[in-house]
């Protein structure tokens, strides 16, 4: 018998849906056209199949499929989002943003700011929430965009982006937001939530890795410089040939996570609510990061007192969540989220983040709060034993 493991980090990545790989697995073989190939069957069949899974992606967060760009993931999205309006050339040149954002947006901004624009970068609230007061000062009439993820890849929080948006256009500024963690989990809906721009990828919603979208509202199209350049492709705006098998199990999953998101959501609510009962019940000390509501269904993000960080996480062997810190050449520094929420580095560092996914049962559940407790209740036991 293999010995039982259980997957947690679906915030991580997901696995690819059986549907999608069915979906996906003609155009390895027998349907290889190049949908840019326009005189022949080949070519048309494999256009056909990205035009169809551009239709179903689009339908997710309800925009026209024309706005739909396919890139490699979510990272090159933002890239392309933020960069191309920043290398657009305009006369406004300042970068609004929350210190909670992924790196792809955080980092891009660094770079952008060494090609002459500024950057505000918000602390968000203890509850993980873009403080709007703050946001409201800080856009001007020079701010060229205003980004701000829609749920956070570690806390699980979901921003009042609708009112973001309001904020940032009430200044004629352009408002982009990374959904990597929202898309296929929640409802997303680019013309309630007024974005311009919005990134979304793959492998977070069950879609193989490396293929992502970004959504552009038509109207921004022009404002847009290219990262990548060459044959004209997605209307010039990332060029290359698109990678047709990704892009149809993209669709498909799309397509699939549209017809299951309630379904989905009500289900890993329930699983992750028993979760964070049965993790208090069994451990005194347990702080959870971020607001419960509103926060995506399928999250839990807690810290723990009075445990050595590393010794726990490095016991979660078997059961596969991730950890408050990030290693960076060697050394381990806790989660940049968390210090912006307000954590000290101990508490951060004894972080456990859950993620819930479309596979997780309830003995998964039970099997995670008991690992958890008694790994705890070890190392308590054993720091007392040794007066630390
Ligand atoms: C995973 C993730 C990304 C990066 O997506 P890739 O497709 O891996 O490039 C960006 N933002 C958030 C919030 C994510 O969770």
């Amino acid at each position: 018998m293999t010995p039982r493991r259980v997957y947690l980090d679906y915030h991580a990545t997901t696995p690819v849906d059986p549907r999608a790989i069915d979906a996906m697995l003609p155009f390895f073989g027998e349907r290889f056209g190049n949908p840019a190939s326009r005189n022949h069957a080949f070519g048309w069949e494999a256009s056909e199949a990205v035009e169809q899974a551009r239709a179903q992606v689009a339908s997710l967060i309800n925009a026209p499929h024309r706005d739909i760009v396919f890139t490699s993931g979510a990272t090159e999205s933002s890239n392309l989002a933020l960069k191309g309006l920043a290398r657009a050339g305009g006369p406004r040149r300042h970068l609004v943003t929350v210190a909670t954002e992924h790196k792809s947006v955080l980092d891009t901004c660094r770079v952008l700011e060494r090609e002459g624009c500024t950057a505000t970068v918000l602390t968000p609230r203890p509850d993980g929430l873009v403080d709007l007061d703050r946001l409201r000062e800080a856009v001007t009439d020079r701010t060229l965009v205003v980004s701000v993820m829609l749920a956070n890849n570690e806390i699980g929080t979901i921003q009042p982006l609708a009112e973001v948006s309001a904020i940032a256009h009430e200044r004629g500024a352009i408002v982009h937001t990374d959904a990597a963690q929202a898309v296929g989990k929640i409802p997303v809906d680019v013309a309630a939530l007024d974005v311009d721009l919005l990134s979304f990828t793959g492998h977070k919603m069950y879609a193989p890795k490396g293929v992502g979208a970004l959504y552009i509202r038509h109207k921004t199209v022009l404002d847009l410089e290219p990262l990548v350049h060459g044959g004209g492709h997605e209307r010039g705006l990332r060029s290359g040939t698109l990678n047709v098998p990704a892009v149809v199990g993209f669709g498909k999953a799309a397509e699939v996570a549209a017809a299951d998101l309630e379904a989905d959501a009500t289900r890993l609510s329930a699983l992750r609510d028993r979760l964070l009962l049965g993790l208090r019940s069994r451990i005194d000390g347990l702080h959870v990061n971020g607001t419960l509501a509103p926060r995506l269904p399928h999250n839990l993000s807690v810290s723990i007192e009075g445990v050595e960080p590393e010794a726990l996480v490095l016991s979660m062997d078997d059961l596969a969540v991730s950890s408050g810190s990030a290693c960076s050449s060697g050394k381990t520094s806790p989660s940049y989220v968390l210090k912006a929420i307000g954590r000290d580095d101990e508490l951060a560092l004894a972080t456990l983040r859950f993620g819930l996914g479309r596979w997780t049962t309830s003995d998964d559940i039970e099997f995670a709060i008991d690992k958890v407790a008694t790994v705890v209740g070890r190392l308590r036991a054993l720091k007392a034993e040794l007066g630390i």
